[in-house]
């Protein structure tokens, strides 16, 4: 998802291609090497593209799968990244009507 206005990124990520640190993002037992190789790739190619966009100065906001099984934390995580992109602009917008 990308917020073009904000300049900013909103990744949904799956934990078994991403490498997360929780138990669904763990590789499996069998085929070790391919897995291995396979997933070392993924997480090569995502910090490429996160340093790309920080480089250009977006902000990429990461959401696992694993946290988009319950409604609320989404919510939680939604109201992170709202409070954090509009924040940036009331603060902008109140100080240039207090100039005045
Ligand atoms: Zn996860």
């Amino acid at each position: 998802m990308v917020l073009s206005k904000y300049k900013a990124v909103i990744q949904i990520r799956g934990c078994f291609w991403h490498s997360h640190s929780c138990p669904r993002g763990k590789p499996p037992k069998s085929n070790v090497n391919y897995w291995g190789t396979e997933l070392a790739k993924t997480r090569v190619r995502d910090a490429k593209n996160d340093n790309l966009l920080r480089k250009n100065e977006w902000r990429v906001f990461v959401i696992w799968e694993c946290t988009l099984k319950s409604e609320k934390d989404l919510n939680i995580i939604a109201d992170k990244i709202a409070t954090d992109l509009l924040g940036k602009i009331v603060v902008t917008s109140e100080c240039e009507s207090e100039g005045s």
